[in-house]
């Protein structure tokens, strides 16, 4: 029997998880950041942490590994793969200063035009005196799969998206190559690409086989997107957590920054989608998580809510209305909470569906099979109404772990 690791780096904590040749988990474990002040140093404890929590038996096995870290965390290391400063995580702005500049070098609307990019942020690191140790630009995946298979430079063409890379054409495009940033770009690979067999040292300490084999990672949302189950084209994976967020397997790509629609290449298919500041977070605003099992068990589907909200916070969204100064719409409350909730349940789901329509208006593919995933998803009642708008059958996914989605990733 083969097995195949999975390890997802998140934003709450790490995970792995190790699955058989029928893809059925037989192992997992979760390492939680907690008061982190050296993150490098707690990537490699919990890399360290979970496969030492993986038994033996199961560690000899495993033939693959794959590791996804969270979009646009980027560091920088010296010749031998050191870190030469603190890597910048995922949802760090600092890169926003460097926007003015960047804006002149790459085209209009492109990825990286962000605060959060990757490019964003290496222009941002090239003002660090620790800047001229720099030799590699590595992702978090990139670098924790080196501290495995002990190659340096290579990335996977979802993690280089928010660097530049064109996933098209599969080369970093002469703008970039232009600026002549001074450390080496990573080589790019198709996410799952096997790398090298893991070194003789890692193989010794932790009882891996020699052959076992480190593959090219992910970022953590495709990586989940992968668990969910959706592979063919028209299949969609809606996550209702705190916003509502849409992913769409298309053979078209599509892209439209005015909607922050872009799209991540998946193999021969292309992932698009859009995110929506509606979602889970307006229904935990008005009702306990006990109130919202309560109140949808009690709420009849067959009648439609003739409420028509926009559930926002605060004013403004993107996607698929683009208005930053769309107001909420949250009247008329009726005096029954019940109805209040059928009204919210509706109207987000009338947002999916027009953020569906946008994405196929754009030129994706039919939607025919929605997954579903966060903690909307548990919810049947708002599963039966979605299905009702969205008119194709909607389903929670197979599994929504991002560490269960690297390691079928390792398997392929
Ligand atoms: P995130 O990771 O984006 O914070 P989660 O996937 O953990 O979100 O989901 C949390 C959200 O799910 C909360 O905003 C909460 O309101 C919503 N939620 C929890 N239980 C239910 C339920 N039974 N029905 C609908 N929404 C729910």
């Amino acid at each position: 029997m083969t097995f195949y690791l999975g390890i997802d780096f998140g934003t709450s904590g790490a995970r792995a998880i190790v699955i058989d040749e029928e893809a059925r988990i037989v192992s997992q474990m979760r390492y939680p950041w907690a008061n982190v002040t050296n993150w490098v140093n707690c990537w490699k404890d919990a890399l360290w942490g979970l496969i030492e929590g993986i038994s033996q038996e199961w560690r000899r096995e495993i033939g693959a590994i794959a590791i996804n870290g969270t979009s646009s965390t980027i560091l920088l290391t010296d010749a031998a793969g050191q870190p030469v400063d603190a890597p910048l995580l995922y949802n760090d702005p600092r890169g926003s200063m460097m926007l003015k500049d960047l804006s002149s070098i790459a085209p209009p609307n492109h990825t990286v035009l962000s605060a959060t990019s990757s490019l964003a942020k290496l222009l941002w690191m090239q003002q660090l005196p620790t800047f001229n140790q720099a030799r590699y630009l590595l992702h978090q995946a990139d670098w924790l799969a080196f501290l495995l298979h002990g190659k340096l430079g290579i990335s996977d063409y979802h993690n280089a998206l928010k660097l530049g890379y064109d996933v098209e054409k599969l080369q970093y495009p002469e703008w970039l190559e232009k600026m002549q940033i001074p450390v080496f770009l990573p080589q790019v690979l198709a996410p799952g690409t096997p790398i090298s067999e893991i070194t003789p040292e890692i193989a010794a300490k932790f009882g891996f086989r020699r052959d076992c084999l480190v593959c090219a990672g992910t970022t953590d949302s495709i990586a989940a997107f992968l668990a969910s189950g959706a592979k063919l084209p028209g299949e969609a994976v809606t996550s209702l957590g705190s916003t509502l967020v849409l992913k769409l397997l298309s053979r078209t790509r599509v892209e439209d920054a005015r909607y922050g629609i872009y799209s991540h290449r998946l193999g021969d298919l292309w992932l698009t989608g859009g995110a929506s500041n509606t979602g889970g977070a307006v229904l935990k605003h008005f009702f306990t998580d006990d109130e919202l099992v309560r109140l949808s068990q009690e709420l009849d589907v067959s009648k439609a809510s003739e409420l028509d909200y926009y559930p926002l916070l605060k004013e403004g969204d993107r996607f698929p209305i683009n208005d930053p100064h769309l107001p909420p719409r949250l009247e008329p409350r009726p005096d029954d909470p019940k109805e209040f909730l059928h009204g919210l349940l509706s109207s987000m789901a009338r947002i999916e569906a027009r953020g569906y329509e946008l994405l196929q208006q754009l030129g994706a593919d039919k939607l025919s099979y929605v997954y579903t995933a966060g903690g909307g998803a548990a919810n049947s009642t708002w599963t039966a109404i979605r299905a009702k708008y969205l008119k194709v059958p909607v389903v929670a996914s197979n599994n929504t772990e991002a560490a269960y989605g690297s390691a079928l990733l390792a398997m392929r």
